[in-house]
C-alpha cells in the first residue's frame, strides 16, 4: 500500500539531501492562481453578490446573507452535543494555557545614556480566520485560530467557513457552536477564494481585515498567496503531513494508526515513515493492511497512503533518519525511538514535534494545548505554526535625547555621505545649527 524508498547504503550529500527526492504531494498553488484570480477580482468589484454567487457554484447553496445572524450561533451552541461541548471546552482551556504564555513583553534597550530603542508588541487590529468546511468539518480549527488571536489582544475577530447545503446555507453547526463558545459573533458563510477576497477587499457586509489566517484547500492557499501584501497571511497550510521517525522499539500498530489518522484528512495528505528498522517497516505494512480495511474513510486513506506523497524511507542510522526528516520538514513529526526526547531535541525542521509513544499527532490536533495550524509542503524549514506571535507586530520605538544624538551624529552624516544621501545627514546637522557635532562635544 505504501511505497518504499531504500536509502540504506546510499551516499548522503554533504550539504543535505535534495528535498525534491523525498515524497511530497502535488499541490501546485501557482497553477491554482489562475483559477482564483478572476474570483478575487469579481469579489473586489461586485462584493457580497459575487461571494454569494461563488458559494452557489462551488458549495451548491446560496445563503440568504453572508453574515450569520447571532441567534444562529446561540442556537447552535444550545443544540451542541454535551460531550462535544465538554471536549471543545477542554481543548480551548488547554490552548489558552499554552497561548497565554506566548504573549510578548515589550523590551527596552538602553543603547547609550539618553538613547533607547523599545520593541513594543502591538496586536493586529482586525483579523479574518478561515475555517475549512469542504471535505471535513473543523471546529477544532476555530479553536486553533481564535485562541491565539484573542490571547494576542486582537480587537476584532471575524470567522469565515463555507456555506453547507445540508444546513440551509449556514456553516456547519459545530463550527457556529465553537464560535459561540469562544465569544466570536462575527461569522460569515463564505468559503474558498471568495472568502479570502471578501476579507481582503471587504464588502458591504464585511469590513476588510488586516490579516487572514487558517488552513484550507488549494484555492484558499492560492487566494492567500495572491492577496498577500494587501493582507498579511500566516504560512500557507496545505494538505496535512505526518512523518514518523521510528526505530525498532516502536510499536507498529501505533505507528500505522498514526499514519492513517492523518491520511484520513485528504487524498493528498502525506504519511511518511522514516526508520532504521526493516522489521518495523514490514510490521507497519502488515498493520496498515489490517487497519485501513477497518477504518471509516478507507478509500480516502488508501488513496493518500498509496499516493506519491507517502512512503516508508529506510535508512542505516538515526543520524541519517534525522537528515531525512530535516530535509522533509514535516508539518507533524513523531519521534518513536528509544531516548525519544534526546532525538527530538536534535530536530531542526518540523511544524510540531510529538515525542515518544504517548504523544500521537491526534492529541495535538485537538487537546495537547499546542496549535494545529502548521506549515506544510516543506515550509517548516522557514516558517512556524500559528501562535500569539502571528497576531502581533513589533514596533520599534526610538527615543534619543539631544546629547545622545550629538554623540553619534558624525557617524550618521558619514554613512549618509557613503550612500550619497546627503539630505539624510542634513536632517541631523540641521538640529545643531548646520554643524556636525564633534563626537558628542556640543
Ligand atoms: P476548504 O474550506 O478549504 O475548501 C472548500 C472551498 O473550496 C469551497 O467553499 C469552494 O468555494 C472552494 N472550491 C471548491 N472547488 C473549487 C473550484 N473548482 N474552484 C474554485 N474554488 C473551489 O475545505 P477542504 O476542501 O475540505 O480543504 C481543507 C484542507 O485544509 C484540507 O487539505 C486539509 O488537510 C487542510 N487542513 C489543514 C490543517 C492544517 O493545520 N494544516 C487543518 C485542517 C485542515
Amino acid at each position: 500500500m505504501i511505497s518504499r524508498i531504500d536509502l540504506r547504503g546510499a551516499a548522503f550529500p554533504e550539504g543535505g539531501i535534495d528535498r525534491d527526492l523525498l515524497p511530497r504531494a502535488e499541490f501546485d498553488v501557482e497553477a491554482a492562481l489562475e483559477a482564483v484570480r478572476p474570483i478575487c477580482e469579481d469579489v473586489r468589484h461586485r462584493g457580497t453578490a459575487a461571494v454569494l454567487d461563488y458559494g452557489e457554484r462551488f458549495d451548491g447553496v446560496r445563503p440568504e446573507r453572508l453574515r450569520v445572524p447571532e441567534r444562529e450561533l446561540t442556537q447552535a451552541l444550545e443544540g451542541l452535543d454535551p460531550q462535544v461541548r465538554a471536549a471543545l471546552e477542554e481543548s480551548i482551556r488547554r490552548a489558552r494555557l499554552v497561548h497565554h504564555d506566548q504573549r510578548r513583553t515589550d523590551v527596552t534597550t538602553q543603547v547609550v545614556p539618553g538613547g533607547t530603542v523599545t520593541e513594543r508588541w502591538v496586536p493586529v487590529q482586525r483579523v479574518g480566520l478561515y475555517v475549512p468546511g469542504g471535505l471535513a468539518v473543523y471546529p477544532s480549527s476555530v479553536v486553533m485560530n481564535v485562541v491565539p488571536a484573542q490571547e494576542a489582544g486582537v480587537d476584532a475577530v471575524a470567522v469565515a467557513s463555507p456555506p453547507q447545503a445540508q444546513w440551509g446555507g449556514l456553516p456547519h453547526p459545530t463550527i457556529l457552536a465553537a464560535c459561540a463558545l469562544l465569544g466570536v459573533t462575527e461569522v460569515y458563510a463564505a468559503g474558498g477564494a471568495q472568502a479570502i477576497a471578501m476579507f481582503a477587499y471587504g464588502t458591504d457586509e464585511c469590513r476588510p481585515v488586516n490579516l487572514v489566517t487558517g488552513p484550507g484547500n488549494i484555492y484558499v492557499a492560492a487566494a492567500k498567496r495572491l492577496l498577500k501584501g494587501r493582507i498579511g497571511i500566516d504560512a500557507e497550510a496545505g494538505p496535512t503531513e505526518i512523518a514518523v521517525l521510528a526505530d525498532g522499539t516502536a510499536d507498529p500498530a501505533h505507528v500505522a494508526a498514526d499514519l492513517i489518522s492523518q491520511a484520513e484528512h485528504d487524498t493528498l495528505a502525506a504519511a511518511v515513515l522514516v526508520t532504521t528498522s526493516a522489521e518495523l517497516a514490514d510490521a507497519v505494512d502488515k498493520e496498515l493492511d489490517v487497519q485501513v480495511a477497518a477504518t471509516r474513510h478507507k478509500e480516502r486513506v488508501a488513496t493518500a497512503l498509496s499516493g506519491r506523497q507517502s512512503a516508508t524511507v529506510l535508512v542505516d542510522t538515526l543520524d541519517r533518519a534525522l537528515e531525512v526528516v530535516d530535509a522533509y520538514a514535516a508539518e507533524h513529526l513523531e519521534i518513536q525511538t528509544a531516548d525519544a526526547a534526546e532525538v527530538a531535541a536534535r530536530v531542526r525542521n518540523a511544524g510540531a514535534v510529538f515525542v515518544g509513544p504517548w504523544a500521537p499527532v491526534s492529541l495535538g490536533d485537538y487537546c495537547a494545548g499546542s496549535n494545529h495550524v502548521l506549515p506544510t509542503g516543506g515550509c517548516a524549514c522557514h516558517s512556524s505554526g500559528l501562535s500569539v506571535q502571528s497576531f502581533l507586530r513589533g514596533i520599534h520605538v526610538v527615543d534619543y535625547s539631544r546629547d545622545a544624538l550629538a554623540e553619534v551624529a558624525h557617524h550618521v552624516v558619514t554613512l549618509a555621505g557613503a550612500e550619497d544621501l546627503p539630505a539624510h545627514g542634513a536632517a541631523v546637522t540641521a538640529r545643531f545649527s548646520g554643524e556636525v557635532p564633534p563626537g558628542g562635544e556640543v
